[in-house]
């Protein structure tokens, strides 16, 4: 047996062991996984980007479509869960996922939407403190948010977004560098608005420590944990967070386009004179239907709601959420850190590999996802993986992103990507 000095073996049973004594091995069983040509499962290494559809997804829905078909609008009080409440059947798993209280997070417009809400609210430049910090490589709707919020309010962007870049020659951000960073910037600092997982790199920031920073000097702390929630363990309201958003569609498994989360931290919450952009659905649930002339915000996150939420894209994530109550976070990450070192491990044994690994090497700085360099070749490399059923995606420059997720991969399917990544690759050094 060939053995890896991490003590990992290479050879495929090793794989089989370790999926033997996965305790989350079950739950693969209740995702339809999308299949290739000849009918078997792709390795399917996209719950990053879309996660798949659990089988329970369909009944959910097909329940809110029988109870508009039968009840109209009586359903907003006499469906299993009535419309007008739909936001208690879910905020509870919610809060768990991020690590909140349920009343500082709700589910509410889809992921942008939600940035350019709590930027409304929690971005109040003054003539001397307006500076932005981002992370280098922050995805573009964030940028594009930030910048655009930055221009309405007369602010330039190139003077008010202050990125933080990795040192010459490494792909990731140093924790002291990114902290350091945030005490120089200090009283110029009013907002720190950060991916707690970068989208291109995978790197998990140390997001305790940098709410800790911001808030020292005085900034407002925001994340965008679109590829965090449901991927790594979060506790927003004890890092005292002040805002944060997410997805619902990536690791959370809600289906596409879904509803989005955003958590307001309960300091801000309960305070009616936080600034909003306000919309009927955010008013006391107990005036409401009033329908009087002034906005008095319901307390909490839901405070910030527009509109009536869209049903038909709640009710996949009662089933998303659902499951990772079963599964637990905890069981889940352990499961995680696995297949991702595992991975990790097995791509580090290729001989003479060009591949380099982007994503941080220290499990607590990374999830799922590890996102690997082929250096002028990228695009080549994920076409032929395609080719061999491993689905990861491509993104700039020359990177391949693959995120084995432990609520349906398995160790089985790392070795397979594994073994096709060494074969492609001395496919290539032979051409
Ligand atoms: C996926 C992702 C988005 C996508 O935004 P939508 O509004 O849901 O289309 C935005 N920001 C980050 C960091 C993402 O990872």
């Amino acid at each position: 047996m060939t053995v890896h000095p991490g003590g990992v073996s290479t050879e495929e049973g090793f794989a089989k062991t370790l999926d033997q004594m996965d305790p989350l091995a079950g739950f693969r069983e209740e995702f339809v996984l999308p299949c290739g040509k000849d009918g078997s499962p792709l390795v399917y290494f996209l719950g990053n980007s879309l996660g798949p559809m659990p089988k329970a997804a369909k009944a959910l829905v097909e329940e809110e479509l029988d109870n508009w078909a039968t009840l109209a609008i009586d359903a907003h009080f006499r469906a299993r869960v009535p419309w007008v409440d739909y936001q208690e059947a879910i905020k509870e798993g919610m809060a768990r996922v991020v690590g909140a209280e349920p009343r500082e997070v709700v589910a509410m417009n889809t992921l942008t939407v939600n940035i350019h809400f709590m930027l409304a609210s929690f971005y109040q430049p003054t003539a001397t403190r307006f500076k932005i910090l981002m992370e280098d490589r922050a995805f573009p709707s964030d940028r594009y948010a930030v910048a655009s919020q930055l221009r309405l309010r007369g602010l330039d962007p190139a003077e008010a977004i202050v990125v933080a870049k990795p040192r010459t020659g490494e792909s990731t951000l140093r924790t002291d560098d990114l902290l350091e960073l945030i005490r120089e910037q200090g009283d110029d600092l009013a907002l720190v608005f950060l991916g707690g997982v970068n989208y291109n790199t995978g790197q998990f920031f140390d997001l305790g420590a940098i709410a800790d920073a911001g808030r020292r000097v005085g900034a407002v702390v925001g994340y965008d944990l679109a590829h965090a929630a449901g991927n790594v363990p979060l506790s927003l309201h004890d890092w005292g967070v002040d805002f944060a958003v997410w997805c619902t569609y990536k690791y959370m498994n809600a289906g596409p386009g879904s509803i989005a989360g955003a958590f307001v931290h309960s300091r801000h919450g309960d305070d009616p004179k936080v600034p909003r952009l306000a919309g009927w659905w955010g008013n006391e649930a107990d005036t409401r239907f009033v329908m009087g002339p002034s906005f008095v915000p319901e307390k909490g996150a839901e405070g910030w709601q527009v509109s009536n939420p869209p049903i038909l894209s709640l009710a996949p994530l009662r089933t998303a959420l659902e499951q990772f109550d079963r599964a637990g976070m905890t069981a889940l990450r352990s499961k995680s850190e696995s297949l991702t070192g595992y991975l990790a491990a097995l791509l580090a044994a290729i001989p003479s590999s060009p591949l380099q690994q982007l994503t941080p090497d220290d499990p607590t700085a990374r999830g799922c996802q590890l996102s690997l360099h082929y250096p002028s070749r990228g695009r080549w490399l994920h076409d032929r993986l395609r080719d061999e059923g491993i689905v990861g995606d491509y993104r700039e420059p020359d990177i391949v992103r693959v995120a084995p997720a432990p609520l349906f991969n398995t160790h089985h399917e790392v070795w397979r990507a594994a073994d096709a990544i060494r074969r492609v690759i001395a496919e290539d050094g032979a051409a």
